[in-house]
């Protein structure tokens, strides 16, 4: 193993040393430990009181004299005068401490997505790989979007020596993070996972940080690599033409102003995110409202709600953070409930990173990166077995898979106890469709089911006919008076491309191609037809099975770099799959997909399009996925 940044030893501050490693991350301790010794029998003697995310055995706790054994050995390590000297770990002796530190076995797979997703090693920045061919000066690259995976395209770009412009269309960088400021944002995948594997921060304020604290951590990523100066800020692209002859695009803008305008480049990358484009509900009378109504991604944070009858019409995750934050500000807080969502317990959701353990991420060699992995593993592709239907499985109607059973009772547990004297509340919320088949909301103390109990609070599951004036009319004539509105009602995920119209070869446009909502594509990153044109987050790429959306990210961005390259080193200037490697693709997905748990008959969710299609997930673990986008397959591929 190649060192990550390689930290100074020995740690001279032994007093913070030994605070951080009494209440550091344990199985994490143990990973940094092995690191250094690749002593086996020490490792496997932890073994036996680690165990995986809903094993069905309980894990034990580490007997408190092994684990002062271990914080006391790794104490003696850090501080010896002589640092230890590292040598390369072996593939199959990492792969086995990585199974025995998550609790399970994991497959050899893992070991180079680890080395190149847990920031274990630091990536030579393209243009210093010796041998390579670098990019023609006029070969330039128009992204779409600011956001998480504009910035990481930047940057990627821009360490391989191709010129970008990032078209922007709000003021900040950030997307999703600069435009949800709704009180109570922020992120249920943990941020020591959820950032770049490239800039790791040991300094998140909480597993969970809010909203602004993730945006600060994506300007700061982005001023650090000087991707500011490359933004069109407050213009958005309108469409795109391919220009077949010259091997170009040219892309259409709209300023701020009003005005028009055009860019021509070599490739374009759509990165506009899938969470961007609101959805507005379809509630006759929404117009007529004459009190204040906001979208959730659309907040204004100058209306003060103190005092108001507030509704809040959606009961997903942006609701289920909503909710808590204002239920104690406002007078009345009426929550409309369509439909059901799974509530799972995340007792880590408000948890501050204490200062002990910011030391070991900040001072201790390797814990952030083994920690992220923990991380990855937990929130991300330990998971997978909630959404892999097991085809034996015998209670079909309510779960899909031992470990998707196991998640529904320990979800079930959860609501009954917090809704223990409010039964009709359970009756209200708890789904009939297995756990995960849609997105679930993730709670802890003082969150989301802790506020629907309170007094001033009421979740009403009859259905909305319309709105007026001053309130929110139900079926049965009910009319809910309130002075303030929040939509939370998400976002139109299923129209990938939105409404830009991008012209293809021979004058194909991707609007009809795919439709209102049937988009396909190659590995999610680019369609035949779109030469020179990358999706970020294309079809069937979200790691809906659990956390990742990072790591596609990144592994799409790669993707597409390597792709540039390819074409640069065989002095081509166009690139598209080919239709038999795109046909295969889909038919990849689609025979996977009909095992998953989103092609389960009660699995209703906004991963799947009008036709009952799920065109949002990638139905692969995000492990899979990372290999097979690590580098272009070229039979896959024409170039010319
Ligand atoms: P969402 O999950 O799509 O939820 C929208 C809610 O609005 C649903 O309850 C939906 O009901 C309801 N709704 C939509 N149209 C309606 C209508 N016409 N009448 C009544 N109810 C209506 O949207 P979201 O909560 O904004 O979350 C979107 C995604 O953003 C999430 O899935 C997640 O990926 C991301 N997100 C993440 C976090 C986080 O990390 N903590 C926080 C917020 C958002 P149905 O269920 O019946 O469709």
């Amino acid at each position: 193993m190649k060192t990550s940044d390689t930290l100074p030893l020995p740690i001279r501050d032994q007093p913070g040393l030994r605070a951080a490693l009494a209440d550091a991350n344990l199985p994490t301790l143990l990973m940094v430990y092995s690191t250094f010794t690749r002593d086996r029998a020490y490792l496997d003697s932890f073994a036996p009181f680690l165990k995986g995310a809903y094993a069905a055995e309980a894990p034990m706790a580490v007997p408190a004299t092994m684990a002062d054994d271990l914080r006391n050995r790794l104490f003696a390590l850090l501080t010896q005068p002589e640092p230890p000297v590292e040598k390369p770990l072996e593939p199959e002796f990492l792969r086995h401490m990585m199974g025995v530190g998550v609790g399970e076995e994991v497959d050899p797979g893992l070991v180079p997505v680890l080395y190149d997703q847990m920031g274990f090693d630091k990536p030579v920045p393209r243009k210093d790989l010796p041998g390579r061919r670098m990019p023609p000066q006029d070969f330039d690259v128009l992204v779409i979007g600011g956001g998480m995976s504009g910035i990481a395209a930047g940057i990627k770009l821009s360490e391989a020596g191709y010129f970008y412009t990032i078209v922007e269309k709000n003021a900040e960088l950030g997307g999703t993070w600069w435009e949800n400021r709704y009180p109570g944002v922020g992120v249920d995948t943990p941020s020591h996972f959820y950032s770049y594997s490239f800039e790791l921060n040991p300094e998140w304020s909480h597993y969970h940080p809010k909203g602004p604290e993730i945006q600060n951590y994506l300007l700061g990523v982005a001023d650090k690599h000087g991707v500011r100066s490359n933004v069109l800020f407050e213009t958005r692209v309108t469409g795109a033409t391919w220009d077949d002859a010259a091997a170009k695009w040219h892309v259409h803008l709209l300023h701020g102003d009003g005005t028009t305008g055009e860019k021509t480049v070599s490739a374009v990358l759509l990165a506009h995110g899938v969470l961007n484009r609101w959805s507005m509900p379809n509630i006759p009378g929404l117009d007529a409202f004459e009190g204040t109504k906001m979208h959730t991604a659309g907040w204004n944070p100058s209306v003060d709600l103190t005092g108001k009858r507030v509704a809040v019409i959606g009961t997903g995750a942006s609701a289920a953070q909503l909710v808590p934050a204002i239920a104690d500000q406002v007078s009345q807080l009426t929550v409309f409930q369509r439909s059901k969502h799974w509530v799972l317990s995340n007792p880590d959701i408000n948890v501050g990173v204490n200062d002990n353990v910011r030391f070991a991420l900040r001072n201790i060699p390797h814990y952030k990166e083994w920690f992220r992995f923990r991380v990855y593993w937990f929130t991300g592709d330990g998971l997978y077995g909630n959404v892999k239907m097991e085809a034996d499985w015998p209670n079909k109607d309510v779960s899909i898979s031992a470990q998707n059973d196991a998640a529904r009772t320990y979800a079930l547990q959860y609501i009954n106890t917090k809704l223990a004297d409010r039964p009709e509340l359970i009756e209200k919320i708890v789904p009939d469709y297995p756990i995960f088949g849609k997105r679930i909301v993730l709670d802890a103390e003082g969150g989301w089911l802790d506020t629907l109990v309170k007094p001033n609070v009421t979740l009403e599951t009859r259905a909305i006919d319309h709105i007026d004036r001053n309130a929110v009319v139900l079926n049965d004539g009910t009319r809910v008076e309130v002075d303030v509105i929040a939509l939370a009602t998400g976002f139109e995920i299923t129209k990938v491309a939105g409404n830009l119209d991008i012209v293809g070869k021979g004058g194909c446009r991707i609007q009809e191609d795919w439709g209102e909502d049937n988009p396909y594509s190659y590995l999610g990153v680019m369609a035949p037809g779109y030469p020179n044109f990358f999706f970020v987050l294309g079809p069937n790429s979200a790691p809906n099975h659990a956390a990742g959306v990072n790591m596609v990210i990144e592994a799409q961005i790669n993707w597409m770099v390597e792709t540039l390259d390819q074409m640069v080193a065989e002095n081509a200037h166009k690139v598209e799959p080919t239709m038999a490697a795109y046909d295969a693709w889909n038919e990849k997905v689609a025979a996977q997909m009909s095992q998953m748990i989103w092609a389960h008959p009660k699995a209703k969710s906004y991963y799947l399009n009008s036709a009952g299609r799920n065109i949002i997930s990638c139905p692969f673990r995000l492990a899979d996925y990372w290999k097979w986008t690590r580098h272009p397959v070229r039979e896959d591929l024409v170039l010319a």
